[in-house]
């Protein structure tokens, strides 16, 4: 199974999103404190290491830790907003540590929409200029997106722009909002999108993507908001190969390791043919509505066939449908759906006096950037 844990080597960030789940706290990574967390992805086989923030490329050891997960036989991808990956020196830098792909983040193409989600101006060309630079320097390039309420509308133009502009960007994943914590919390009404705000867009930008023989997956967007491609949904592709997913925060959650991926469901989806493949719809933050769920009467098997057969992930095992069905079947009876689990034993980051001044001097910083985007600021986490 191709699992893949994530790290997040900080959680400062030079942008301001005002729905950013992720946002600053006193806690503090160095290289030492990051290795027993790649020595432990090592040890449970996980195919790869995803390297994320804040912005990851602010950590100094950004690349010592990419050449040691590297070195340690894990996929090195890396979650960056392109600000500095713009930098075509630093990005040859991060090459030669071992990062072998960026997903480099962009809401949208239209400036006025990207710069009043980063709360920074200049972003969108910098991001741009990252895919360019990271491919010159051999990183293969994606471009991930969350969905919200200011881009729902045209996600389908932002993925024509890139990709007549950018041909090397083979892969995009969307996210829908998160709308459960951080920033995004307490700015949700202005920024969680309905479903239906998004749905004719995801549908003409996947279809896109697929005529021009590109890929793409899609978390936290039930199946029947998918269209065309319900085989694209990550909670479903993770149902149905049983995959797993280790976050280690860097803040007091510390580490969570994800093994079951519904979410909530309506009382129309027990007629639905997909419920048991389906993630439903995400319910943390309460700022998703079920009332817009709508069951589906389509063959189940036909989407499942095309997660097990995908050449995409050669390591999966059961090919096979019949081979599938038993394996599944099984885990339902045994009640695979565990929600989340905390890993105790592995210590996340350390809150260091110097941490906490150098939180209180972003949170300073940030103020000026909330008032002037009319944000509001998350709650002070600083234990001092
Ligand atoms: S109706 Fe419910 S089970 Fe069916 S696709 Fe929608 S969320 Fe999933």
């Amino acid at each position: 199974m191709a699992n893949l844990g994530y790290i997040q080597v900080v959680r400062h960030c030079n942008h301001f999103c005002g729905f950013c789940s992720n946002p600053a706290t006193p806690y503090t990574h160095d290289l030492a404190s990051m290795q027993p967390l790649v020595d432990d992805f090592v040890a449970r086989g996980y195919f790869g290491v995803i390297l994320t923030g804040g912005e990851p490329t602010l950590h100094p050891e950004l690349p010592a830790i990419a050449r040691y997960a590297r070195d340690r036989g894990l996929h090195v991808r890396l979650i960056t907003n392109g600000t500095r990956l713009a930098d075509p020196a630093f990005a040859r830098e991060l090459a030669q540590a071992g990062v072998q792909l960026a997903h480099v983040s962009i809401y949208s193409v239209v400036a006025a929409v990207e710069a009043e989600l980063r709360g920074v101006d200049g972003t969108l060309e910098r991001a741009r200029a990252a895919l360019d630079a990271a491919h010159a320097a051999g990183i293969e390039v994606n471009v991930n997106t969350v969905i919200n309420r200011r881009n729902a509308d045209h996600l389908d133009h932002t993925v024509r722009v890139l990709t007549r502009d950018h041909p090397q960007v083979r892969h995009f994943v969307w996210n829908n909002l998160d709308p459960s914590m951080g920033r995004a919390e307490v700015n949700q009404a202005r920024f969680t999108p309905r479903l239906a705000d998004f749905e004719l867009s995801l549908e003409r930008a996947m279809r896109h993507l697929h005529r021009t023989g590109r890929t793409f997956r899609v978390e936290k967007v039930p199946l029947c908001y998918m269209g065309s491609f319900p085989e694209a949904s990550t909670e479903t592709r993770k149902i149905v190969k049983s995959e797993e997913r280790i976050v280690h925060f860097l803040d007091a959650k510390q580490t969570v390791r994800q093994t079951a991926w519904d979410h909530v469901y309506a009382d129309g989806c027990r007629a639905c043919t997909l419920r048991d493949i389906c993630g439903g719809l995400f319910d943390r933050g309460q700022a998703y509505d079920p009332a817009e769920l709508a069951p589906q009467f389509v063959d189940r098997d036909a989407i499942v066939k095309k997660i097990i057969e995908d050449p995409g992930d050669p390591a999966y095992p059961l090919r096979d449908l019949a081979a599938w069905k038993q394996a599944f079947a099984a885990r339902q009876r045994a009640g695979d759906t565990s929600g989340l689990a905390i890993d105790a034993g592995l210590p996340v980051g350390t809150v260091t006096p110097q941490g906490e001044r150098l939180y209180q001097a972003k949170r300073r910083r940030e103020a000026v950037l909330a008032r002037e985007g009319d944000i509001a600021q998350e709650p002070d986490v600083s234990e001092g």
